[in-house]
């Protein structure tokens, strides 16, 4: 017996609870892991409070799991060796990580890096992948240092915290935005060196240009926000878009990119090819690995938690990453 947090959909209810599950429970896989931590994502609370991107019930969610391996029947893997699990259908179509045990195929597996523990990998999580994401396809388009301050939108949520963290530790000049106005000490604890109020930082007017600001800019807000760093990237800048917190919707015209040569970079953690995963966590492990993956950036719950924290995590109000302890 083990537990586990259940969503299940009733008479078109959502039912979410913590439930006793047996191995017979588990969804076929060639490796099968006690995990020892998980966290809350933005996506989670999609699933969790609007049954949205679930594709079966029940479903245990959770996009991401970090433990170790109990059994396996793939040549890669075998007992004992610690292990992260993120993305693909995990905690969408295919049981994930809020279960003491996880059962999964081998080919979503990837090993812990040396230089990271299982709670230090949850820390990060999806969140934290998709920062480190952000910040290579940032530097392979041309980014470094030398070139100029680098904005980063959402900063206090889990993507936006880890990634003004990273960033800092690299020698970049961090711009923090965020509407929560009572975090500037957080921010400037993880190295932001200026802030900036998300609300000075909209296109309401559908403007194209405005002065250049930014040599790059990590963007898991979308919409508005968007709008305005597509107006204010330097010639030559790029925006690693992620997300849609502020808004899936975007109003540009082709001007920016073709009188300041910018780029509009794309970043999916979900179906990112596992050679380039593996070395995205090799980074997180080492010259990306952030300096305060300790406290100020946590809130560790347990799986009796997860429906507040998502819940909130979808009204921006989760501040850092929510790390779920089995
Ligand atoms: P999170 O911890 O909730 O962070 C989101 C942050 O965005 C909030 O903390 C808030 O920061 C800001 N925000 C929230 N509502 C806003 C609004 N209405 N307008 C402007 N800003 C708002 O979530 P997360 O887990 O970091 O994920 C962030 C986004 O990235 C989500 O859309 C998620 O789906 C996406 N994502 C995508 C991928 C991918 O593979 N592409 C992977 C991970 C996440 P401030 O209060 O500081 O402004």
């Amino acid at each position: 017996h083990f537990k586990a947090f259940v969503l299940d959909k009733r008479n078109d209810q959502l039912i979410r609870e913590v439930k006793e599950l047996t191995f017979d429970d588990l969804p076929e896989g060639e490796v099968t892991v006690k995990v020892a931590y998980s966290s809350v994502n933005y996506k989670d609370g999609f699933v969790i409070m609007k049954g949205a991107m679930a594709t079966q019930f029940p479903l245990i969610p959770g996009i991401d799991l970090a433990g170790t391996v109990i059994e396996s029947r793939d040549g890669r893997f075998k007992e004992g060796d610690p292990v992260i699990v993120t993305s693909y259908e995990l905690g969408t179509g295919h049981h994930g990580g809020y279960s003491e045990v996880a059962r999964v195929p081998a080919k979503w597996v990837v090993p812990l890096p040396k230089g990271l523990t299982l709670r230090e990998s949850m820390i990060l999580g999806t969140a934290g992948f998709t920062a480190a994401l952000s910040i290579q396809r940032l530097e392979e388009n041309g980014l470094n240092p030398e070139k100029g301050p680098v904005l980063v939108a959402g900063a206090t949520g889990g993507v936006g915290s880890i990634a003004v963290d990273s960033l800092a530790k690299k020698g970049y000049e961090v711009v923090a935005s965020t509407g929560k106005s009572d975090q500037e000490h957080y921010l400037k604890n993880l190295g932001a060196k200026n802030i900036i109020h998300r609300e000075d930082l909209l296109d309401k007017e559908g403007q194209i240009f405005r002065e250049e600001r930014w040599a790059g800019a990590i963007d898991p807000v979308g919409g508005q926000t968007l709008q305005y760093i597509l107006s204010t990237l330097k010639y030559g800048g790029s925006v690693a878009t992620s997300g849609m917190a502020g808004g899936g919707e975007v109003a540009t015209t082709v001007f920016p990119f073709i009188s300041r040569a910018i780029n509009w970079l794309g970043i999916d953690s979900v179906h990112c090819p596992m050679d380039i995963r593996q070395k995205v966590w090799q980074r997180l492990a080492g010259d990306l690995k952030p300096e305060h993956l300790n406290e100020e950036i946590v809130n560790e719950i347990p799986l009796d938690n997860i429906s507040n924290v998502s819940n909130r995590i979808l009204q921006g109000q989760v501040k850092g990453r929510t790390l779920v302890k089995l």
